[in-house]
């Protein structure tokens, strides 16, 4: 009973192989085009999937290729990310195992597509490959055993961060500096907890231009999915929809200074879920372009108190 969902000219499609189906026309106008509407009841999706496999000849397939596909959720109501879950990103930091998820927001208006360009305010923005939970029913004060149940599935997604900016205040606000206009583009699929052998052991990838950045899997997370979900469940409902942002493996660009640059092609990947490719553009500076703390890994450190 598993779904590959994405979306295309801002319409949910079911996307089987390289071809795709229409929600909306598929099931007679018994679902509906959006997205998130369709997330609070996935085993819905999963028997109209169910029955287009059974008899794909009476469906309007259509070519994946030429298709467009815009971020699966295009307009959450929450999207929370979780800062050092890697150990290997931790220690590249130099900073100890966090003991409570370290979470900041993202705004949802930072979502862009998987394709999308992201587009640069500063010579310090850094990259972070990062898996995305899609919450499905949600709800509130979910227990960890009971969190896969509540999740619609995952997706691959970028943490686009302007390090300066995040760095700029004292104490550092993460949210602003990986909030930017695209900085958030998730993709290309939402695809269903049950269609991994194993949900919580996948293989991520970034790469910059061809040259791998960071290469880790899933399993290295120091708080899983159902952990998080049941964290966050404790303190905000969660909705349909709604992501988190699960933390990007060690290979960031600040620890050694390469930072994404006009023109560069970020290619990112989850194995079992697909890949997103976003070109940068610098298309100018913000305020804070020049304020680029001297040590970032020290600025780092001290932001978590950590000296
Ligand atoms: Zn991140």
């Amino acid at each position: 009973m598993s779904f590959r969902l994405g979306n295309v000219d801002g319409r949910a499609v079911l996307v089987r192989g390289d071809h795709y189906v229409d929600v909306e026309v598929a099931s007679s106008g018994q679902l509906g085009a959006d997205v998130r509407q369709l997330l609070a009841e996935t085993e819905v999706l999963a028997a109209l999937d169910a029955q287009i496999d059974a008899d794909p000849e009476s469906f309007e397939l259509t070519a994946v290729a030429g298709a467009t596909f815009g971020p699966p959720v295009a307009n959450p109501s929450q999207v929370f990310a979780v800062g050092l879950n890697y150990r290997k990103h931790a220690e590249e930091g130099g900073m100890a195992i966090p003991e409570v998820p370290l979470v900041f927001t993202k705004f949802a208006s930072a979502i862009a597509g998987p394709f999308a360009d992201v587009e640069l305010r500063s010579d310090v923005c850094d990259y972070e490959g990062e898996l995305v939970v899609v919450i499905g029913a949600g709800g509130r004060d979910i227990p960890p055993g009971e969190a896969w149940n509540r999740v619609a599935g995952l997706c691959v997604g970028q943490d686009i961060s302007d390090r300066a900016v995040q760095m700029a205040a004292s104490p550092p606000q993460f949210s602003l500096g990986k909030s930017f206009d695209t900085f958030g583009p998730i993709g290309p699929l939402i695809v269903s907890p049950d269609s991994f052998d194993d949900p919580c052991a996948l293989r991520i990838t970034t790469d910059i231009n061809g040259d791998v950045r960071q290469d880790d899997t899933t399993a290295d997370l120091i708080f899983d999915i159902p952990t998080l979900v049941s964290y966050l469940s404790h303190i905000a409902t969660l909705r349909p929809g709604d992501l988190i942002f699960t933390g990007t493996p060690g290979g960031v660009g600040a620890p050694t200074g390469a930072f994404l640059r006009d023109g560069d092609v970020i290619t990112t990947t989850i194995e079992g879920i697909g890949t997103m490719s976003n070109r940068c553009v610098r298309i100018g500076d913000h305020p804070d372009a020049d304020t680029v703390p001297a040590g970032w890994r020290a600025a780092w450190k001290a932001s978590i108190g950590d000296d």
